[in-house]
């Protein structure tokens, strides 16, 4: 199949400019290593219109986003590559609203459709990190007073956050989770999906660190209010400020699907042209996330 590469918005709608070529793009990925019948597992089919394909021994027809996240998208599909494009084109983010307004849908539909992207979007953790790494903690929505400390008690939502640096010390790749407390085993967390067993890690002198040391090679030193952690610190920053920005309150259920968004965009800042492709791919091949999955808080 031919990849969409690109960055540029009238490119790209030229490039879909139908329901049907959008199908035909989706198709070329579902199918890109052979059909097999959902119903039966036969592999020779006849091609239907809108690039279904009918089964030819139990006469099932699939359509190119049946059983995927793509299933169903009340909108059209068109629109739903443009709402994909737009994610991933951004650095700003799109709030719900905007795009609520610019595709004639209502905001509640936008907002659902966009956290099902977000769950695209979400890390495979098949690459974890095996270089440098720097991890530390922060809150999302309001300021921490006396981090020292880590209140256990604090209603605050926390975030843990680990940056990978290349050799000249530039990011690489970022991953971010949600944790409820500063203890070692949510900590953990973090390391279990995204860091190597072998990878060098950095994090200040946090107790809840010194458990992991028996798993991990973590070497702990004084955080000088940051100035020893610049780098991460840049990032913890753009995170929070994009957050405030774009989504001035967030329920803590939804703040890993933003925190996918971000790290998509950012580790795949290098493969710009083709992001989107790699979404709609995810879209397409990853588990199929219904919307009864995204819980309603609006
Ligand atoms: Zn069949």
């Amino acid at each position: 199949m031919e990849i969409y590469r690109g960055e540029e918005l009238i490119q790209f709608a030229d490039r879909f400019p139908t329901d049907v070529a959008c199908l035909k793009y989706l198709s070329e990925i579902k199918w890109n290593n052979g059909f097999k019948c959902l119903k039966c597992g036969h592999i020779k089919f006849s091609e239907r219109e809108k690039h279904q394909r009918c089964c030819t021994f139990c006469k099932h027809i699939e359509s190119p986003t049946a059983g995927t996240m793509l299933h169903k998208v009340k909108f059209g599909i068109r629109k739903a590559f443009l709402i994909m494009f737009e994610m991933t084109a951004t650095t700003k983010g799109l709030s719900s609203s905007q795009v609520s307004k610019r595709y004639g849908i209502t905001r509640k539909t936008a907002w659902l459709f966009m956290h099902k992207v977000r769950l695209g979007m979400e890390s495979s953790q098949s690459l974890p990190i095996e270089g440098i790494v720097h991890v530390d903690e922060f809150v999302v929505g309001g300021k921490e007073n006396n981090k020292q400390g880590r209140s256990y008690h604090s209603k605050k939502k926390k975030v843990v956050c680990a940056v990978e640096l290349n050799d000249k010390k530039k990011v690489k790749r970022v991953y971010a989770i949600r944790i409820e407390d500063y203890s070692s085993k949510s900590l953990r967390t973090i390391f279990k999906k995204h860091i190597s067993k072998t990878a060098k890690v950095r994090t200040d002198e946090w107790k809840g660190y010194r458990p992991l040391k028996k798993d991990y090679h973590i070497e702990q030193i004084l955080s000088k209010t940051g100035h020893n952690f610049k780098e991460l610190h840049i990032i913890i920053h753009q995170i929070k400020s994009w957050l405030r920005t774009n989504y001035s309150w967030v329920h803590k259920e939804h703040i890993d699907k933003y925190l996918n968004e971000y790290s998509f965009r950012i580790n795949r800042s290098i493969f710009k042209e083709t992001i989107f492709h790699k979404l709609a791919e995810r879209m397409i091949g990853g588990a199929h996330f219904g919307y009864e999955q995204i819980k309603i808080s609006i």
